[in-house]
């Protein structure tokens, strides 16, 4: 049997099912009943919150035949040629990979032909902040004067990088990263679906782990349903996610605290040899210590004073911006802990 990624299988077909965009959809479900649909849209937002599966449900529901409230029916012959990716009429353009004015002219000279198939012709540009500023100029040309049976959906993750003439020729939405308790009720609701068991903990671990992305927080439940049989547990999920044991931790945040310098030296070099990602460790670490902080002002007692919590983030946080691009990572992270660790004040 043919395997289908989570991610896919239950991408959403209804705005009504965008997880944590209810503000984008609200508005576009109202333009959809009250027929006052935009021709030119732009979505902004992080990667992986839904852009795209929104584009692709307003164009299906621009085209429906029999549309439900505004929403997409998913019967019809349009909705069905639209969801296999088969309809001449409904563009998918990605700007990252076609950046040129050419991509651009066929756009422009292909809008002048009245659609074969759907009510409307739509082009979906992905990733619209990557086009050349020729390919925007020749784009703006079309955003001008889209003929009535035309629509354009931009999306991007960068719309400080799109020019203000194409922005203004838009309606804009802003899609927000998902809570972490919205991510959480989604990954238990999909589990659910999937017939599969899994530990709170281990749910909740994966949500904060995919940083308020839906798609990267779907992959990752993917991941661990293919490497494990049983039940997700905080245990047998650890090693699918990279993530290195809760007592190690403690113990590394606790040799920062007390400038125990040999002590992580040693954590480091364990880390290396079990092949860790760096970066992951330190993101892991600074999700701690940000914990320990947030606990502290709350008056609860933790392992960390917040004085020395506050100023452990800041020098973890500069380690993580050079860890980003370092190519000896296994150093970078060393030095970072290092100097979070302030070894002077042991020597005194
Ligand atoms: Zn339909």
């Amino acid at each position: 049997m043919e395997y289908t990624a989570l991610y896919r299988k239950y991408r959403p077909t209804r705005l009504a099912d965008l997880v944590g965009q209810e503000h984008v959809a609200g508005t576009l479900l109202r333009a959809l009943q009250n027929q006052r649909v935009a021709h030119a849209y732009i979505f902004c937002g992080p990667r992986g919150t839904g852009k795209t599966s929104a584009a692709l449900i307003m164009s299906r529901a621009v085209n429906c035949e029999h549309p439900v409230n505004g929403e997409p029916c998913g019967e019809c012959e349009a909705c069905r040629r639209i969801a296999k990716g088969a309809s001449l009429d409904v563009l998918e353009i990605d700007a990252a990979s076609n950046r040129g004015i050419n991509e651009m002219r066929d756009l422009r000279d292909g809008i002048k032909y009245l659609p074969g198939q759907e009510k409307r012709k739509v082009y979906i540009i992905d990733e619209v902040h990557m086009l050349t500023t020729e390919a925007f100029n020749a784009l703006l040309k079309t955003l001008e004067e889209p003929p009535e049976y035309v629509m354009f959906i931009l999306a991007t993750t960068e719309p400080h990088k799109v020019p203000v003439t194409i922005l203004s020729r838009c309606q804009r939405f802003d899609f927000h990263r998902v809570g972490q308790e919205q991510l959480f009720a989604h990954l238990q609701h999909l589990a659910q679906l999937e017939g599969r068991e899994a530990d709170e903990a281990a749910l909740k671990l994966i949500a904060r782990r995919a940083e308020g992305g839906l798609r990267d927080a779907v992959s990752l439940l993917d991941q661990c349903f293919v490497a494990t049989d049983g039940k997700l547990t905080m245990k047998n999920i650890s090693s699918v996610l990279g993530i290195v044991d809760e007592r190690f931790m403690m113990a590394m945040a606790e040799a920062i605290a007390e400038h125990d310098g040999l002590r992580i030296v040693k954590g480091v070099e364990l880390l290396a040899t079990e092949g860790r990602d760096m970066r992951l460790f330190l993101q892991q670490l600074l999700e701690f210590v940000r914990e320990q902080l947030l606990a502290g002002m709350s008056g609860k007692k933790t392992l960390l004073t917040r004085q020395r919590a506050l100023q452990m983030l800041r020098d973890l946080v500069d380690g993580d911006q050079r860890l980003r691009f370092s190519l000896t990572p296994r150093l970078t992270l060393e030095l970072a802990l290092l100097q979070a660790a302030h070894l002077e004040a042991a020597d005194k």
